[in-house]
C-alpha cells in the first residue's frame, strides 16, 4: 500500500524525466504533463505496490513467497541464500537502486523480461492485499494468476508503456526500506554498513499485529482512494 501511495504522490514528477516516459509519445503530443497515461499511473502503482514487497522475498515462509507457488517459493529461497537471511541486504538504500536500475536496462533491453517483471509485481501486489482463498494454496495461486493475466491483458489492450518499470521498481523497494524502518527491528539501510536504522525509544510497529491491520491498513486505503482522485479526478 505505502508502494502504491508512494506512486501516485511521486510519479507524475518523476516520470517527466525523459528517461522514464515513453519519449516517441512525448514528441507525438509535445505535452509532458500526458508522459503517464491515466492507465500508466494505475499500473504503475500496482507494480510499485508489488516492488514494495520485493525485499521480503528473503523470507521464503512468508506469504508473498508463496503468490505463483514454486516460481516465487524457489525465487525467494534464492534471493534468503544470497541475502544471508531475513532484512539484511534487501533492506537496502543499496538493494533498492540495484533492483531500479536493473530492471531498467533488463525492460530496455528485452521486452519479454519486462513482461515477466510486470505479471510477477502485479502478482505480488494482488497477494499483498489478500486476493487469495484462505488456507488454500494452490487456489489462491490460480486465482491470482487468473487476475494477474486479466490485468496484464488490459494494460496491454489500451498501450500502457513501460519505461517507468524500472523507477517503479526502485521506489516500491525503498518504501519497503523505510516502512520497515518504522518497526521495532529497523533496517540496514546503508548496507553493507551494518548500522540499523529504526525509531528511537522503541517507538517502532511491532509487525504481525492488530494495529497493521485494524488501524494502518484502512488508513492507507483511504489515501490511495484520495491521491487517485486528487490526480485522476475532474479537478
Ligand atoms: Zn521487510
Amino acid at each position: 500500500m505505502t508502494g502504491a501511495i508512494a506512486w501516485l504522490g511521486l510519479a507524475p514528477g518523476l516520470a517527466a524525466i525523459p528517461l522514464f516516459n515513453e519519449s516517441s509519445r512525448y514528441i507525438d503530443t509535445g505535452i509532458m504533463a500526458t508522459a503517464l497515461t491515466p492507465v500508466e499511473l494505475i499500473a504503475g502503482a500496482i507494480v510499485c505496490a508489488g516492488a514494495a514487497m520485493l525485499p521480503d522475498l528473503d523470507h521464503p515462509s512468508a506469504t508473498i513467497a508463496q503468490t505463483f507457488g514454486p516460481v516465487t517459493w524457489g525465487l525467494s529461497k534464492a534471493v534468503n541464500w544470497l541475502a544471508g537471511g531475513h532484512r539484511g541486504m534487501t533492506h537496502s538504500l543499496a538493494f533498492a537502486l540495484a533492483a531500479g536500475i536493473g530492471v531498467h536496462l533488463l525492460a530496455d533491453a528485452y521486452p519479454i523480461a519486462r513482461d515477466i517483471v510486470v505479471v510477477l509485481l502485479v502478482g505480488l501486489a494482488l497477494r499483498a492485499i489478500g486476493i487469495g482463498i484462505p488456507g488454500k494454496k494452490l487456489g489462491s495461486a490460480m486465482v491470482n494468476i487468473g487476475l494477474t493475466a486479466g490485468l496484464f491483458v488490459v494494460f496491454q489492450s489500451m498501450g500502457v508503456g513501460y519505461a517507468w518499470l524500472g523507477l517503479a521498481v526502485g521506489v516500491g523497494s525503498f518504501v519497503h526500506v523505510l516502512g520497515d524502518c518504522m518497526t521495532e527491528k529497523g533496517c540496514p539501510v546503508l548496507w553493507p554498513l551494518r548500522a540499523r536504522f529504526l525509531l528511537p525509544w522503541k517507538m517502532g510497529i511491532k509487525t504481525g499485529q492488530k494495529f497493521e491491520q485494524k488501524i494502518l491498513a484502512p488508513v492507507l486505503s483511504v489515501a490511495i482512494i484520495g491521491l487517485l482522485f486528487w490526480r485522476l479526478g475532474p479537478i
